[in-house]
């Protein structure tokens, strides 16, 4: 059972866990994207995958990391510098040219509902109306990264603010209640996290705060044992896959390596595992043995710093 609640780990350490703890998770489930539990064991051994290797279907370099991270990276960017001078919040257009920036460098790893989102945005729709509506359309590719929007707005007074750009900061690629409502319940949890909540207050205020798809979701899923949803794209099975590996374990370690040992879609898997279990046990708590070869560590370290600091000193909300 994962450590409900620890005094000694501060906000920002909890804050620079939520935004590593996903870039660690997404290279460390890089390895066996694609792949399925039986086919990791065969190749690692019976502890699975549980090194910073690179590798995997797409050849990635030791410590790199993969989509999930990139674009988490494109909205952490945008958040501090659009936040910096003039305190707003997201600001969703720019949030979108980082994306088609993003999207113009070929990245390798790409999702389908992503990559046609951005298509759209790329020629002229909105940056807050070019993700998909459909109610079907219930991919993971906006819960992979909306972290920052957690690191943010951690306080609990700007849950307002919090649910807000949680939406807009999936509305570009992702719009449907299921897909963006994801990034709302996982970035309530991390708020409550980074400010010291439990897990089990975090999870009861991110229920709380869901819209009723995901109310109904969370709740059938409490009366089911809170089950192993296995690692398929989809937004729904990926956080309930995700809580159940924070759950049944008890460090960061821990649930990353069960999350990304799912296989299949496990770098987006590990990846909200990550910035979850990032936010409850802390960057500290990330193995260095990974973090020793992570790239871009430092960058991410200081932004997530400097974005953690913008939300303890705006002037928005007391
Ligand atoms: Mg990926």
């Amino acid at each position: 059972m994962a450590d409900s609640q620890n005094k000694s780990i501060t906000s920002l350490d909890r804050a620079r866990g939520s935004v590593l703890g996903l870039v660690a998770a997404d290279a460390l489930g890089s390895t066996v994207e694609f792949t399925s539990p039986e086919q990791i064991k065969q190749k690692f051994g019976p502890a699975g995958q549980t090194e910073m290797r690179g590798g995997g279907l797409l050849n990635w370099a030791v410590g790199d990391y993969t989509d999930d991270s990139q674009m988490m990276l494109c909205l952490l960017e945008s958040l501090v510098e659009t936040n910096r001078e003039t305190f707003t919040g997201l600001d969703v257009a720019d949030l979108g040219r980082r994306f088609v920036a993003w999207y113009d460098s070929h990245p390798p790893d790409i999702g389908l509902t992503v990559s046609n989102a951005l298509a759209r945005l790329k020629s002229g729709t909105p940056a807050a109306f070019s993700g998909d509506a459909n109610p079907e359309s219930q991919a993971n590719g906006a819960v992979m990264r909306c972290a920052p929007v957690g690191v943010l707005w951690h306080r609990p007074a700007q849950r307002f603010e919090l649910v807000r750009d949680s939406l807009l900061s999936a509305a570009p690629t992702h719009r449907s209640p299921v897909a963006a409502g994801a990034c709302m319940v996982v970035n309530v949890m991390i708020a409550e996290l980074i400010s010291g909540q439990t897990l089990e207050t975090a999870l009861a205020q991110a229920r709380a705060a869901a819209n009723p798809e995901w109310q109904k979701v969370l709740d059938e899923w409490n009366a089911a044992g809170r089950p192993h949803r296995g690692n398929s794209g989809w937004a729904l099975s990926t956080v309930l896959t995700a809580l159940h590996c924070i759950i049944t374990t008890s460090t960061f370690e821990e649930a990353v390596i069960k999350a990304v040992n799912g296989g299949d879609d496990a770098d987006t898997v590990g990846a909200v595992t990550g910035e979850i279990a990032g936010a409850l046990y802390g960057y500290s708590a990330i193995p260095a043995r990974w973090l020793k070869v992570l790239k871009d560590r430092e960058k991410f370290i200081e932004l997530a710093t400097e974005l953690f600091g913008i939300g303890e000193n705006n002037p928005v909300a007391s």
